[in-house]
């Protein structure tokens, strides 16, 4: 129980932008790029070879690499369970990436303070999934102070601003896939476009964009070698923490588990000295509204054939927050 409830603290402490302090690299003044990211993970990996090693894990659209962190205690214990978080599905929600860089900042460089949470469990996070639309979404106007509202279809400034796809070309002219709509489980039901104009397009075909397929391989890899025991996948538009299923209206079959996990998450929010209360609220996704094609159950939707993978992760989250 301790371990998603650090989780959670984590991830909100990365939110609200932790103050710059003397570290190796990571700097929380401003946003790092898609290049500034590769460069603070090759410094780390370069810093801190016991415990950390980078996998390349496949290309986006555009051809940059996504990267993948593992972080381990360096003590040699082969097959320890893993935890895998992901951020940045969506190109717009630049702060997901920072919260993704925190956790590994506390987990690489502040290990010392934090060494418990890698005694049992080595972590796999991929802080940047969509780097062509974050690149993309940071090309236009820099915005300062100002509050901005992506009610789209948006023109000009505000469109790159608030771009939310990938950014592969589509037939009909239109630019992008929704990455958190291509995934197998639930794809096209819900809140699912069909219309490559749209900015929650599916996708012409489940898994089509070389991104989610990235993100895919992760999570078979860790289902099949049954290490896999939690995912997280950070978004950032509303304060609350999901859970399966999204694309009916139906509950996880452990969704008492989940129910449990994600309130200790919660409550430790509360608990903590930040800047703000924690006003989090949690329950399963459909709850939110339905939605296909989410990557919370991405491994249910098995490539070349293979049967379902149904249950290889105790849990599976969104964490929106
Ligand atoms: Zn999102």
């Amino acid at each position: 129980m301790l371990l998603p409830l650090f989780l959670v603290t984590i991830l909100i402490s990365g939110g609200l932008g932790t103050p710059v302090r003397s570290r190796p690299q990571y700097q929380t003044d401003d946003y790092y790029t898609h290049e500034e990211i590769q460069d603070y993970l090759k410094g780390l990996a370069k810093s801190y070879t016991r415990h950390v090693k980078l996998t390349n894990v496949g290309k986006t659209y555009e051809n940059r690499n996504l990267t993948t962190i593992t972080i381990s205690n360096g003590d040699g214990r082969k097959h320890k369970n893993v935890i895998f978080i992901d951020a940045g599905f969506h190109a717009r929600e630049w702060l997901t990436h920072t919260a993704a860089l925190n956790i590994i900042d506390k987990l690489v460089v502040s290990y010392e303070e934090n060494k418990q949470l890698l005694q049992d469990y080595d972590w796999v996070i991929l802080p940047l999934v969509n780097a062509d639309g974050y690149t993309y979404s940071r090309s236009g106007k820099k915005f300062t102070n100002e509050t901005i509202t992506c009610s789209c279809p948006c023109a000009g400034d505000l469109e790159i601003k608030c771009w939310r796809k990938n950014r592969e070309p589509n037939k009909q002219g239109c630019t992008g896939t929704d990455l958190n709509r291509n995934f197998g489980h639930g794809w096209g039901k819900g809140d699912a476009s069909s219309n490559p104009c749209e900015i929650t397009y599916k996708g012409h075909s489940k898994f089509s964009a070389s991104e989610s397929q990235a993100v895919r391989r992760v999570l078979l890899d860790l289902a099949s070698s049954g290490r896999g025991v939690l995912y997280l996948s950070i978004h950032s538009p509303v304060g609350e923490i999901f859970y399966p299923w999204g694309a009916e209206a139906i509950k996880a079959e452990n969704y008492k588990e989940h129910e449990e996990v994600v309130q200790a998450g919660i409550d430790a929010m509360a608990k903590a000295n930040f800047q703000f209360p924690s006003i989090y609220k949690q329950g399963p996704l459909y709850g939110l509204y339905p939605t296909g094609g989410t990557s919370r159950r991405s491994t249910r939707a098995v490539p070349h054939g293979q049967p379902d993978t149904d249950k290889p992760f105790g849990w599976t989250g969104l964490v929106v927050g």
